[in-house]
């Protein structure tokens, strides 16, 4: 699960990272608290949607002049000005596609005088298994670019989650970071209280892009990005509290309230199948014919026929499914059941495309008779070879 910035910069700071003060603001009517709170005479005035690089971002409604999600007003007026032009409007980035997302939320914040822009995140680094830092100089802008042109000017250093951050850890991240006097100080302080967000609220990502040095000499943490791991969200109801389900794809809330995993995707054929690993080989299969999937869900072990009808209705609202690919391997699940949800779905929708269903294991011979016996039109495959042609060949026409 993703938050907002605002959000996340309230985490760090009830953990003591110095973040700058900041007021929300949800609608125009709360502008005139922002500027009352905060004293300036520098204000940002930034944008709140999931998604990074709001700063070069570009509103669909922008009129000549306008910049970016992220501004600075040098007086108050202008703190007015850029709320108006933001809110309710849509802003595209590099990571929101090309119809960019509608900005509900905006924070504005105390404006910082800045000396140099730095990179910092925490992730679990999977080749050691432990919680990383990643640190570069080359802040503020796209980490996988440096990490592409110059990876000398990155450190990963995983952390030991017995020891925790140490200070040969913290001192090695400030020499990463050219940080000196208070700077330093700053830092020493900064990377175990940030470990100690990270590992207590269960996160997945934390990434500050950018760290700075203000010209005082001092850290702040300009950008927060968060990420939660959606398996330990039980553990903290403040934490769900923060979800924004307007950030959020409409069809996998609906899947997570099925207790489904459903995943988007950029291709034509929809795929609803039991377990990841046949998730992947159905998704691999489709390739391997020339086409690519619109999107998987995962039905799991042990849905029922509602379940079953819900995840292809999911299914079908997404425009660009052209087919759809049943492919269950019936073990816990029967497929009669799975053929039955199938059937009440393809009735219900109207289904308008072309749909081939491969059932397998128990109870395959009922699954198989309910679908030959529905009167639907309903492509049977012996195989996931068979499947994968008969579906590529149907949306083909
Ligand atoms: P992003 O574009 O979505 O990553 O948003 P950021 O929060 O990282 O802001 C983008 C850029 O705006 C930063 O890299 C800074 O260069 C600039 N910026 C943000 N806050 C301030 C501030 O307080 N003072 C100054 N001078 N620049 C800021
Ligand atoms: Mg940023």
């Amino acid at each position: 699960m993703n938050i907002h910035e605002y959000q996340a910069k309230a985490v760090l700071k009830s953990y003591g990272a110095p973040v700058a003060a900041g007021v929300p603001v949800l609608s125009l009517d709360d502008v005139q608290k922002a500027v009352d709170t905060l004293p300036g005479p520098l204000w940002v005035v930034k944008s709140q949607i999931h998604a990074g690089g709001r700063g070069k971002g570009k509103f669909v409604e922008a009129e000549a002049g306008e910049k970016g999600g992220v501004r600075l007003a040098f007086n108050k007026e202008d703190v007015f000005k850029f709320a108006e032009q933001m809110l309710g409007k849509h802003l595209v980035t590099a990571q929101t596609g090309q119809d960019g997302k509608q900005v509900n939320r905006l924070y504005i914040e105390d404006g910082a005088d800045i000396d140099r822009e730095l990179y910092l995140s925490l992730l679990i680094d999977r080749a050691t298994g432990k919680p990383a830092f990643v640190a570069s100089t080359e802040g503020g802008m796209d980490i996988e670019e440096v990490a592409h042109d110059t990876p000398e000017k990155i450190l990963t250093l995983p952390i030991d989650p017995m020891a925790g951050v140490t200070d040969k850890d913290s001192a090695q991240l400030c020499d990463a970071l050219k940080l000196e006097g208070s700077a330093r100080e700053d830092g020493m302080k900064l990377f175990p209280i940030l470990y100690k967000a990270f590992t207590e609220k269960d996160m997945s990502m934390l990434e500050i892009n950018p760290l700075i040095v203000m010209e005082d000499g001092h850290l702040r943490v300009l950008d927060a990005k968060v990420s939660f791991d959606g398996n330990a969200l039980f553990r903290h109801p403040d934490i769900q509290e923060l979800r924004d389900k307007t950030e959020e794809d409409e069809k996998e809330i609906e899947a997570s309230e099925w207790d489904l995993a459903y995943i988007a995707l950029d291709g034509t054929i929809g795929c609803m199948v039991n377990g990841a690993g046949l998730a992947m080989a159905t998704m691999d299969i489709i390739k391997l014919y020339g086409e690519e999937p619109a999107n998987f869900c995962d039905v799991g072990g042990g849905a029922g026929k509602e379940k079953v009808a819900a995840a292809f209705k999911i299914i079908m609202k997404d425009p660009n499914v052209k087919g759809i690919l049943v492919n269950i391997f019936g073990g816990i699940m029967k497929c009669d059941v799975i053929a039955e949800g199938v059937i009440a779905a393809v009735k219900e929708t109207n289904l308008a495309v072309p749909l081939v269903v491969r059932l397998e294991g128990t109870n395959v011979d009922e699954g198989k008779a309910i679908i030959a016996n529905s009167g639907l039109n309903v492509i049977p495959a012996d195989d996931l070879d068979d499947a994968a042609k008969k579906i590529t060949e149907a949306i083909k026409g």
